[in-house]
């Protein structure tokens, strides 16, 4: 079994998750008291909120590349970046390590490829529904179409990431506007929507919405759970 590297504490309320499916995966696949071997370096997401709302990107990827040097110096065979909004700086971190790195969108979209849609609505910070490092690579790379909410739901959908999702706090009134959006979306002919936020599937779940649903945090861990396992060798592996 390969050791998994991880980048995580973006938030630590999802790296949690990270660390329980990788696990349940392993365990899963091997039985018994097998479990993942994982190197996990944990970020204060403080300092990289506020350098993401400042728009300093190059300061985050010098953090995020440190950090992941450090998860390559502990042993870790791939990397994982725990958050879909800083894949953004993925190239960068991608450049400083020796290691592959497993993207989330990558490994979300064959996912979405595989069960054939071809137009697929995203929810995530508005970093990463507005900017095109998440939905230009899932378009160009797959051909699949991505559809995001008018920009008065990017900003609600954020705010609710930010300053409550990130802090543990699940809201009855925020789930249900998940749930519309995740309706309007459907309506704007998306056939699945992509979770594209580590922290949204604490707010909402499959039986929730007849809509599709591909839950990032949970795709990309199965992802790690095959590729340690098996070889390197897949489409999610850049
Ligand atoms: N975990 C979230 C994501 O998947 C947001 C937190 C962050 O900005 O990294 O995008």
């Amino acid at each position: 079994m390969k050791t998994i590297g991880m980048l995580g504490g973006m938030s630590w309320e999802s790296t949690s998750s990270y660390y329980r499916f990788v696990n349940e995966g392993i365990k899963q696949r091997l039985g018994g008291l097998h479990s993942a071997r994982i190197c996990l370096y944990s970020v204060d997401f403080d300092e990289i909120e506020q350098l993401q709302h400042a728009g300093n990107w190059a300061a985050t990827a010098d953090i995020l590349s440190r950090a992941g040097k450090r998860v390559q110096a502990g042993g870790a065979d791939f990397l994982m970046i725990c958050t879909n909004t800083m894949h953004k700086v993925a190239p960068e971190v991608e450049a400083a390590i020796d290691i592959p790195l497993l993207h989330i969108a990558d490994a979300t979209a064959a996912e979405l490829s595989k069960d054939g849609i071809t137009r697929v609505g995203l929810l995530g910070t508005r970093f990463t529904m507005e900017q095109d490092f998440y939905k230009g690579r899932v378009q160009e790379r797959f051909g699949i179409e991505v559809v995001v909410p008018d920009s008065q739901r990017q900003q609600e959908i954020h705010r609710i990431i930010y300053e409550e999702l990130c802090l543990g706090s699940i809201e009855q009134a925020s789930r249900q506007y998940y749930l519309d959006t995740i309706e309007a979306l459907a309506s704007q002919g998306a056939e699945a929507v992509i979770l594209g936020c580590t922290e949204i599937a604490m707010l909402i779940a499959q039986q929730d919405t007849k809509v599709p649903l591909y839950d990032t945090t949970a795709i990309h861990c199965q992802a790690a759970v095959e590729l340690a396992l098996n070889d390197l060798t897949t489409d999610a592996v850049t």
